[in-house]
């Protein structure tokens, strides 16, 4: 008796290890990307978001980077200003012909005068995610990639943890039409802080893929990269073999890997497997639990994506979100 009750309850042990072993190996191999900090809670890109987002434990933090008049990368979606700032009220003599102000016609200083809030309509004045974070309340500044990087590997050294930059060049034709290198200025800023290889807890990503062919064979770092893809656009495996030979991974909108769905599952397109086959980890683009898309709840955005399609990571807004559902 004594013994089948002693083997009852080292089953019971055994079993409760093995769940929890299980989830760790599931949480373990997904990657989570901070998009642009916690931006699901706090303006996106801001240091507060990023802070944020370190708190949540994710894989990596994402920084997306345009340079400044002098040449500063600055953590900020797009070139240009007005969707998140205050220049509008601040510069209003400086928009170019087209009506847009532009980070690249700013100085480092200047650009840290502005107020930051949460993404808007500039035209309306309209918040773009209307249950996020109040616009326009509280006050928050653009950084740059190096005070980013020094806000990381600080938080890295004093809580222990060893949390990934994610850095996204922006645009680069777009700054070699303004005789600015910018892919050249981030390589080298990544390598003065210690990130040249693909062990360095750093991945770069760039959607032109010139660009990001240039970055491997021409600026020869040995950085993991990643190729973002946008949609619609050829899937071909052809493509994808080109790829292999610059880069380790590829990032596509997550439309691209949904197929259809039929009586109640999802149906997938080659691009994951494809992917998979040729050793390039797909880490997919981006998911939001204020916008569910074809999706009911996020839990099933999250298991459809992660695990139906088998996506090595994800882009999200919301990290804690993800991290607690891949916990189930
Ligand atoms: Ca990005």
């Amino acid at each position: 008796m004594r013994i089948v009750i002693f083997g009852i309850i080292t089953l019971f042990f055994f079993c409760c290890k093995r769940t929890e072993n299980q989830k760790k190996t599931r949480m373990q191999t997904k990657v989570i990307v901070a998009h642009r900090g916690a931006s699901g809670y706090l303006p996106e890109h801001t240091t507060e978001a990023k802070v944020m987002a370190y708190a949540m434990q994710p894989d990596y933090i994402e920084q997306d980077l345009v340079l400044s008049k002098d040449d500063v990368p600055i953590v900020i979606h797009d070139i240009y200003l007005g969707d998140v700032t205050d220049v509008a009220e601040k510069y209003s003599s400086r928009k170019r012909e087209d009506g847009k102000y532009y980070v690249i016609d700013f100085t480092y200083e200047e650009l840290k005068q502005l107020n930051v809030s949460e993404r808007f309509n500039p035209k309306t004045g309209k918040q773009f995610y209307p249950n996020r974070f109040p616009k326009g309340k509280s006050k928050f500044r653009l950084h740059s990639l190096e005070e980013e990087i020094e806000l990381i590997q600080g938080l890295n050294i004093s809580t222990g943890k060893n949390i990934g930059i994610y850095p996204e060049i922006k645009n680069p034709a777009f700054h070699n039409a303004n005789g600015k290198d910018i892919s050249k200025i981030v390589v080298n800023i990544l390598a003065d802080y210690g990130y040249t290889a693909k062990k360095d807890n750093c991945i770069l990503q760039c959607f032109d893929a010139k660009e990001l062919e240039r970055i491997r064979k021409e600026l020869k770092t040995d950085l993991f990269l990643v190729q973002l893809i946008e949609f619609p656009k050829d899937q071909s495996k052809a493509r994808l073999e080109h790829f292999v030979t610059y880069a380790n991974g590829i990032g596509p909108w997550y439309q691209q890997i949904l197929d259809q769905k039929k009586e109640g599952k999802w149906t997938f397109t080659k691009l994951v497997e494809d992917a998979h086959e040729l050793g390039l980890k797909v880490h997919t683009y981006t998911l939001r639990a204020d916008q569910l898309g074809k999706f009911s709840t996020f839990k099933e955005k999250i298991k459809v994506l992660l695990f139906e399609a088998n996506v090595d990571g994800c882009f999200t807004d919301f990290p804690d979100k993800v991290k607690e559902l891949l916990d189930i």
